[in-house]
């Protein structure tokens, strides 16, 4: 339930320093939450978010009248700036204007105040755009499937990886499905990231055909689990770790230790009702070690693969 008082004094807030206009419009009415509760939620995880931000190119997906409303992909300072976000070289995508980066919760709760709800960012950071620092395995189940095949699918594509030493983070997306990400050494073009993790999908699907597609379009996975690897491309993203979705319940992408798939109801289990308490009751991060990996995708891996 909400802590918020109701349309009635809707006088502007104050969010970590950030000034939120109109804090108590509605914006999900499945959650009964507002503008400010947006505003808060990124506070609140700021400090576990940003690291994960920092110096990469992030997309911004504005809902301003909500998740029943209007939404668009923005990727650039449209005519309005917002305070604390920043603007990358323009080098980095010559034809457009500046990507941009956000490195501080003010920025984070600056575009709550535009209207953003969801954060999704690029594979690579600014100062080595061409070396992507990981590789996502993105896990689009067919809408009818039982969520106990989504959670095997997830354990088979943890245990190819691991049969290739690549170790992997498992997160819900806050929608549908689960992401799998291997973060990797900044060294490998994203040509070399985007052909191995189209082995690992086709090795899926050959190995388990029942389970997975390897074939985009919903006839191609009925009954089964897609696995997308079109997020491994220099302009893809993927929505951020701990970012809220713009769908009713206001799901999280929330960072999973792997003894948590299990007991796992749901990739919109965590959301903005529940994840404070589970960030309370959390003892330690379970994406502690993600920034540690540095993995390369190899000779032998490649040969495993057969590619
Ligand atoms: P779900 O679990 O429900 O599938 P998801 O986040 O994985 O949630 P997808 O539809 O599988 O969603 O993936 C869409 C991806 O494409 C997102 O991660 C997002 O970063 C990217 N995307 C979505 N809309 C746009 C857009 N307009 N322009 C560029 N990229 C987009
Ligand atoms: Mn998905
Ligand atoms: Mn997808």
């Amino acid at each position: 339930g909400r802590k918020t008082s109701g349309a009635k004094n809707d006088a502007p807030a104050d969010v970590a320093g950030v000034r939120i206009t109109h804090p108590e419009r509605i914006i999900d009415s499945a959650s009964g939450r507002a503008k400010i509760d947006v505003a808060r939620h990124y506070e609140a995880v700021a400090e576990r978010m940003l690291p994960f931000l920092a110096n990469r190119p992030v997309y911004l997906l504005r809902a301003p009248e909500g998740v029943a409303g209007e939404k668009f992909f923005q990727k650039h300072l449209g005519r309005t700036p917002i305070s604390g976000v920043r603007q990358l070289d323009p080098a980095i995508d010559p034809s457009h204007p500046p990507l941009l980066a956000i490195d501080s919760v003010e920025a984070l709760v600056s575009a709550t105040q535009m209207g953003v709800i969801e954060f999704h960012l690029c594979g690579a950071t600014a100062d080595r755009i061409d070396r992507p620092d990981c590789m996502v395995f993105d896990l689009d189940p067919d809408p009818g499937l039982p969520w106990e095949r989504m959670q095997e699918a997830a354990l088979k594509a943890r245990a190819l990886l691991d049969e290739l030493d690549l170790r992997s983070f498992l997160k819900t997306s806050g929608g549908k499905g689960l992401h799998l990400v291997v973060p990797l050494a900044r060294r490998h073009p994203w040509k070399d990231v985007t052909e191995f993790s189209e082995a690992v999908t086709r090795r899926l699907a050959q190995a388990h055909p029942d389970l997975f597609s390897a074939k985009m379009g919903a006839q191609n996975r009925v009954g089964r689990v897609f696995v997308d690897y079109l997020r491994n491309q220099r302009y893809a993203s993927t929505v951020a770790p701990y970012s809220l979705r713009a769908r009713p319940g206001l799901g999280v992408a929330t960072p999973l230790a792997w003894d948590e798939l299990d007991s796992l109801t749901g990739a919109a289990m965590w959301n903005i009702d529940t994840l404070p308490a589970r960030m309370a009751s959390l003892d330690h991060d379970p994406w502690a070690d993600y920034f540690l990996k540095k993995q390369q995708l190899t000779a032998v891996m490649r040969r495993k693969l057969g590619m």
